[in-house]
């Protein structure tokens, strides 16, 4: 009688097993848990794009200081050129020579503005994009942010429903033989989580498959009873 009643706490066990191995799988595979993947892995690539777009913004801003440099010293120069050029009194050959100076350096001027204007302008279509991808970085991690309180609050009640489980694993644990409950969990490990099964009308509940009468006599003789089939421990109805 003892060992039918250790038989029955194993069920029970068994049962609490099962709604526990449940949860863990619950818990493992929450629907949300790949959006949170989708959603982390293009935030991820969001910022890495804004990294990129700062730091060619911060080239342009110094190429554009430069260029603006090189202008100034430019014109100043062309300037005073032009001025020694009006004020007369060169000879020949050296007006000649400081005109042709002159008109190089208002070449350079206006390719040099050129260069400013491209400048500006990949700097404005630079900074609306950055815009934009900045607004699509916050929307991005709002919805992490959303995914990631759905994640929390479905863990936190299955963790609640382990804790309450535990806790009654815990109570029928004290009820049965350790070197049962080792063989228990061995052939959980092998059978799908599922170590003992009611034997019913001749049926197996872990394989389904069918003693026959002769068997069924061979499998209470021992203890636990075992099924010929699966090797899972049976409780006779
Ligand atoms: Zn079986």
């Amino acid at each position: 009688m003892e060992d039918i009643r250790s038989l029955e706490d194993l069920l029970d066990l068994q049962v609490i097993d099962s709604d526990l191995d449940r949860l863990f799988e619950r818990r493992a595979g929450l629907p949300e848990l790949e959006a949170y993947r989708v959603a982390h892995e293009e935030l991820s690539g969001i910022e890495q794009q804004l990294s990129e777009m700062t730091e060619r913004l911060r080239e342009i801003y110094l190429a554009s200081d430069k260029s603006d440099g090189e202008l100034k010293i430019e014109e100043d120069k062309a300037h005073r050129e032009e001025q020694r050029l009006y004020a007369g009194g060169l000879s020949a050959r050296d007006s000649e020579y400081l005109r042709a100076e002159v008109e190089m350096l208002r070449r350079q001027i206006s390719q040099r503005e050129d260069q400013s204007l491209a400048l500006m302008e990949e700097e404005e279509q630079l900074d609306a994009a950055r815009a934009e991808r900045e607004k699509e970085r916050d929307a991005v991690a709002a919805e992490k942010g959303r995914i990631e309180e759905v994640v929390a609050a479905s863990w936190q009640q299955i963790d609640d429903e382990v804790a309450r489980l535990e806790v009654r694993k815990a109570e029928v644990v004290r009820l049965i033989d350790t070197d049962l409950i080792e063989l228990y969990e061995q052939i959980r490990s092998s059978q799908e989580g599922v170590g003992i099964a009611r034997l019913g009308e001749g049926v197996c509940g872990g394989c389904h498959l069918t003693l026959s009468a002769a068997e069924q006599v061979q499998a209470v003789k021992t203890f636990p009873p075992r099924c010929i089939h699966c090797r899972r421990i049976l409780a006779p109805q």
